[in-house]
């Protein structure tokens, strides 16, 4: 296989915003013989998946894996709750909600498209007049994206569930949680969420492969009478066969040990030291973009999300040129720009299987990276992260002078 570099020593440094970096423990997890999907020791295995991946949505309801992407369980979602020509409304907060709406249509649904700048995440106010405005309960669901990987702007759902029941309209709310699931706060039960949509290769720190629909008790009632043909994505098979452990199609048994060795790596840590791991990132590397005086494309610090920071390019340097040369000489790969933001923003990826070192090693390649290159920042970047990171004490961890 060709590489950039005969002879790489060291890890590749792999901070796109997903895939992630697989930590060593599921590397270990997943390299087994393939067992017989029938047999007991995969039903052990899958008894156990199943119950603790609810834990990491924060559920009690039923969550179906399949053997696909995100995008698949985008589908899965719609098919499974919806029937055509339904109405279904969605935010235009960035490149996934935008590849979101258009799967929508062409599965026959609806969609209104409410348009946005790629800076902004979801206003919950606008939902409630949409809704408000729908006299004939048309609307049949709304899809927000929680983390919108391609702005690093993330959303608040318990919001957009308080505008949807504020309006008192029986919309479903489906989210997309593709990157925040396993690494930002989220709580399906709690935050009243009808299905939440994620994919094994972000913050669940897997490699590809793996979609999940987590399905509330009104989603489940909306499936008994959705037109929507389907096969392949029902859950109806799927949850059958998945109470006593199976699955109706060959399941991707390797990921599958991955996939238990993650929830135990996850719930062991805690999820709420886990959100609070990331904070740690998210705000060490804005305060290192603030150093560099570069500007981030979430516009509202209350947005900002802790996994991921798109940083916008000063005008007349091309981000993918940048990348380019931090590939080159660090066996760094940094996010790109997507669709409408191509070439004008590139994104750090700081989630899933990452410590503080990880994130030094990344904040210094890009410090470096945009020295190289020739684009114009100050220095001292990296700098301002270490002093927050060596002041904010790590969950878990006591300061040595106490
Ligand atoms: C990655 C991602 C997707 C798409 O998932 P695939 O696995 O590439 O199909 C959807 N939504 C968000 C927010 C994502 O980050």
């Amino acid at each position: 296989m060709p590489r950039l570099n005969a002879h790489p020593s060291g890890r590749h440094f792999l901070q796109i915003p997903g895939p992630t970096n697989v930590p060593d423990r599921i590397l270990r997890a997943m390299d087994n013989a393939t067992i017989d999907h029938r047999g007991p020791e995969f039903q052990a295995l899958a008894k156990k998946v199943l119950a603790d991946i609810r834990k990491v949505f924060r559920t009690t309801q039923p969550v179906v894996i399949y053997p696909s992407s995100g995008t698949g369980a985008w589908e899965a979602a719609l098919v499974n709750t919806l029937s055509p020509g339904d109405r279904v409304l969605m935010v235009e907060t960035g490149h996934f909600a935008t590849l979101w709406n258009r799967l929508a249509t062409r599965v026959g649904l609806q969609t209104t498209l409410i348009p946005g700048d790629w800076r902004h995440g979801v206003d919950p106010a606008t939902i409630e007049a949409a809704l408000r405005a729908d006299k004939a309960l048309t609307i049949k669901a709304v899809c927000v994206v929680h983390s919108e990987t391609s702005t690093g702007v993330v959303s608040n759902i318990p919001a957009v569930r308080k505008a949807i029941d504020a309006a008192g309209h029986p919309a479903l709310l489906l989210v997309d949680a593709v990157s925040s699931l396993g690494s930002l706060e989220y709580r399906h039960d709690a935050w009243g969420v009808d299905v939440t949509v994620t994919g094994s290769q972000k913050s669940l720190m897997l490699p590809p492969g793996l979609g999940f629909n987590a399905i509330g008790p009104r989603a489940l009632e909306a499936a008994k009478t959705s037109k929507t043909p389907k096969s392949y994505w029902a859950w109806d098979e799927m949850l059958a066969a998945n109470a006593n452990g199976w699955f109706p199609s060959t399941p991707a048994t390797g990921l599958l040990y991955g996939l238990s060795e993650a929830c135990d790596m996850l719930l062991e840590e805690g999820l709420d030291a886990v959100a609070a791991r990331h904070h740690r990132f998210g705000e060490a590397t804005r305060r290192a973009i603030a150093a560099w005086g570069l500007e981030l494309l979430a516009a509202n610090p209350a947005e900002q999300g802790d996994i991921l920071s798109a940083i916008v390019m000063p005008a007349g340097h091309d981000a993918d040129a940048f990348r380019k040369v931090v590939l080159e000489n660090f066996n760094m790969s940094l996010g790109q720009g997507l669709s409408k933001v191509a070439g004008k923003v590139f994104r750090i990826g700081h989630l899933g299987d990452f410590n503080d070192l990880s994130l030094m090693g990344t904040l210094c390649g890009v410090e470096m990276g945009l020295g190289l290159a020739g684009v114009p920042h100050r220095a001292g970047g990296a700098q301002a992260a270490m002093e927050y990171l060596k002041t904010a004490i790590a969950p878990g961890l006591k300061a040595a002078a106490e």
